[in-house]
């Protein structure tokens, strides 16, 4: 109750919701409240959570900030929300986010942009921005995102927060409205390192509804926070310290780089040399995956439609009136790039170079345990500031993005602030389910 009275008091101002659900949390911390005085324990009994709104949660609107969803009640939930259910969690409301998840402020949802706890005049970043700003406003205890190029850790970047884009196949995304199928994949923001590996506990696992989970036993996340990791190593690419950062992005990764020192952590420099090729290499694949999952919405199956004098003006005026410019312009450059003629030299070549990143990758872990560098190159910036230059707003993942591409794990933990008064995140990169080892280093640097 009092947090949602909070909500009720200081979301006008964060419009970090699309939708509170006050009933259904009051009725869930009710229950949750009788099993308490049973005795009974589940790993998040009580606990309150904000999701994403490209997540499906049953009989309540899952608008993925989608004029084409805006009424779409999914009758079903996904496999992470079931997990999050028995697991006891309160489902507090749906978070906002840049329209399919597209983008990276939240400036791109079909309703309002999401404003930054930290300071209102700027961007949550994105596109889990209202999940970020959530949980950075205390609105919640943890919230789950969905990162596809960054858009769980840039957003924790921007507001001060922790945010985990676990495994590729970690997590079941069964139930999560696709963007780009062979990069989606959901995660947790939270307040510390240590509610992330206890959310990330509850919500992995093989899910036999998601094909491309992997049966990979889950193992004891928060045991494993405090393993002994002296004689460690991490690597600091050249390539994530060059032109474009901000200094006092810099400033605050290479006092925390001292920090690891003291910790009796080795430091190493590295080269991860396709690095600069990795955005190009995005924005290609995410798109032309992007076109094709989003065809289902053509005003048949579910979602908006608007009558035409046919079926394919149908079609036409409900795609038209439906989607917002950021996801015309994916799914236009994704069918492009997908056209006969031209898939060798744009998707094939995409696919190419998203394996020499991966490549890059496993050679660097042969040398080192973990990757370190910013999760963004600047602080978040200013409301309107990025959104007539798409190419400036795209740049915004150069360091998040090639993570994706490999699969690979990738953590945002906050390390400081600059002069303004912004958070900087720090971003720790590990190979593929090295979940326990990263979630470590992050919590005893915390
Ligand atoms: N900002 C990136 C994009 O616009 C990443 C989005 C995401 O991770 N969902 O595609």
């Amino acid at each position: 109750k009092a947090l949602l009275d909070y909500i009720e008091k200081k979301d006008p101002q964060v419009k970090a919701f699309l939708k509170v659900t006050s009933e259904e949390a009051l009725a869930q911390a009710e229950e949750a409240d009788k099993l308490r005085q049973k005795g009974e324990d589940r790993p998040l009994l009580g606990v309150p959570i904000a999701i994403k709104d490209n997540i499906c949660t049953r009989g309540i609107t899952t608008t993925c900030a989608s004029k084409m969803l805006e009424n779409f009640v999914p009758p079903f939930d996904a496999t992470v929300i079931i997990k999050l259910k028995e697991a006891g969690a309160v489902i507090l409301g749906k978070t906002n986010l840049d329209e399919f998840a597209m983008g990276s402020s939240t400036e791109n949802s079909a309703f309002f942009p999401t404003h930054n706890p930290w300071d209102l005049e700027r961007v949550p970043g994105g596109s889990s921005g209202g999940s970020a700003a959530a949980v950075a406003a205390g609105f919640c205890a943890a919230a789950l995102g969905s990162d596809t190029g960054g858009s769980i850790r840039q957003p924790a970047s921007f507001c001060g927060v922790v945010g985990l884009k676990p495994t590729y196949g970690r997590v079941s995304r069964y139930g999560l409205v696709a963007f780009a199928s062979s990069l989606d994949q959901i995660g947790p923001l939270t307040r510390s390192v240590k509610d992330a590996a206890l959310v990330l506990q509850v919500i992995a696992g093989k899910d036999e509804k998601d094909s491309t989970s992997v049966p990979e036993e889950v193992p004891d996340y928060l045991k494993a926070l405090e393993m002994d990791l002296s004689g460690a190593a991490i690597g600091l690419p050249e390539e994530y310290f060059g032109e474009g950062l901000s200094g006092e992005v810099r400033t605050r990764i290479e006092e925390a780089i001292k920090v690891f020192e003291e910790m009796g952590i080795k430091v190493k420099k590295i080269r991860l040399p396709h690095t600069p090729y990795a955005v190009a290499a995005y924005y290609i694949i995410a798109p032309a995956e992007a076109s094709s999952n989003l065809a289902r919405y053509d005003g048949v199956k579910y979602g908006l439609r608007v009558e035409g004098k046919d079926l394919i003006d149908m079609y036409k005026k409900t795609r038209s009136q439906g989607f917002g410019p950021e996801v015309k312009r994916r799914i236009m450059i994704g069918t492009y790039a997908l056209s006969a003629g031209y898939y060798d030299a744009y998707y094939k070549k995409a696919s190419q170079v998203r394996t020499l990143i991966a490549r890059d990758f496993t050679e660097a872990f042969k040398e080192v345990d973990f990757v370190i560098g910013p999760a963004s190159p600047t602080p978040a910036f200013k409301i309107g500031e990025r959104v007539s230059d798409p190419l400036a707003m795209y740049l915004s993942d150069i360091y998040t993005i090639s993570v994706n591409l490999a699969g690979i794990v990738g953590l945002t933990i906050p390390c400081g602030f600059t002069d303004k008064g912004l958070p900087v995140g720090l971003q720790i990169m590990g190979p593929h389910f090295s979940e326990s080892k990263v979630l470590a280093l992050g919590h005893q640097f915390e």
